[in-house]
């Protein structure tokens, strides 16, 4: 590999990938079914989204592996395949990546509350994330990617969990509402909490994916941009879920207005840029264009 990954972001503005999830519908993932499942049984599927991403553009992509870990693979009765399951995802991910580009192993929340809401000890959270870090690295991520975070405790559990299993850096990023006091998390948490928290806790970079459209992802990079010297990821939806008559889900935010606020994202202060929820390939192939337009 040429360089590290934290040399590319302090170099220029890196660009990673756009939604897995709805790329996977689009290519038949039925509802219901398991996305990490196609890891193992529909590879060149995964595959094929990876390959877009990077012919896109993309410096890195996430593997599929978002919904990874044993607390959700439970829900369709996969907990024996954990480690199979995420090593296959980071695999996939690595065979797409052309030379020189990087792989971020995904791990979104468990689906699960710490107590006194749920029934999770903070160590067992922590396990958690662990082992799914562990098969990430090992399958060959280049990083590992935390991702859509709505409790800043379950956040630091995973970074915990993450640094113990494996040496490879760690980003982290939350999802924030907007309210007229500002931005929260569904838990309540602050930007400047989480991102002083986070930092504090080992995180090589921080930031803020889905929930908002593009042009209130601006100002949220705005807000956060002040409370960490960290380099900042930002990842906005595609605008909201709307839900087709066919059961099917569309975007309310369509390319061009999606668009013409990344240019305010960057200058707000983000140093990793992509997409989240409804964006695509061709999201993600017009965000590198405008940076080649007016590089960050
Ligand atoms: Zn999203």
């Amino acid at each position: 590999m040429s360089r590290n990954i934290l040399e590319l972001v302090s170099a220029r503005t890196v660009l990673l990938d756009g939604a897995m999830g709805t790329e996977l519908m689009a290519r038949g993932l039925p509802q219901g079914v398991c996305p990490e499942l196609w890891n193992a049984e529909r590879p060149e599927v995964v595959k094929g989204i990876h390959r877009d991403y990077f012919a896109a553009g993309a410096d890195v992509v996430s593997t599929n592996s978002f919904g990874g870990s044993r607390t959700k693979l439970a829900a369709h009765g996969f907990e024996p395949r954990v480690s199979e399951l995420n090593r296959a995802a980071a695999r996939l991910a690595r065979e797409a990546a052309p030379a020189g580009k990087y792989v971020a192993g995904s791990m979104g929340p468990t689906g699960k509350f710490l107590r006194p809401q749920g029934e999770f000890s903070e160590a067992q959270f922590e396990a958690v994330f662990a082992e799914q870090a562990e098969a990430l690295s090992e399958g060959g991520a280049d990083v590992l990617l935390i991702e859509t975070q709505y409790d800043l405790r379950e956040a630091l559990c995973a970074l915990r969990g993450a640094r113990r299993a494996s040496a490879l850096p760690v980003f982290v990023t939350m999802t924030f509402n907007a309210f007229p006091r500002g931005y929260f998390t569904l838990m309540g948490d602050s930007v400047a909490r989480c991102l002083q928290a986070l930092e504090k806790d080992g995180a090589k970079a921080v930031g803020a994916n889905c929930t908002l459209n593009s042009e209130a992802m601006a100002g949220l990079v705005k807000a956060m941009r002040p409370e960490t010297r960290l380099p900042l990821i930002a990842q906005a939806n595609a605008g909201q879920p709307v839900l087709g008559r066919d059961g099917g889900v569309t975007y309310s935010q369509g390319l061009e207005d999606y668009l013409r606020f990344v240019p305010d994202i960057i200058r707000a202060g983000a140093n990793l840029i992509g997409g989240c929820c409804g964006t695509s390939p061709s999201f993600i192939k017009a965000m590198a264009e405008s940076l080649e337009r007016s590089p960050g």
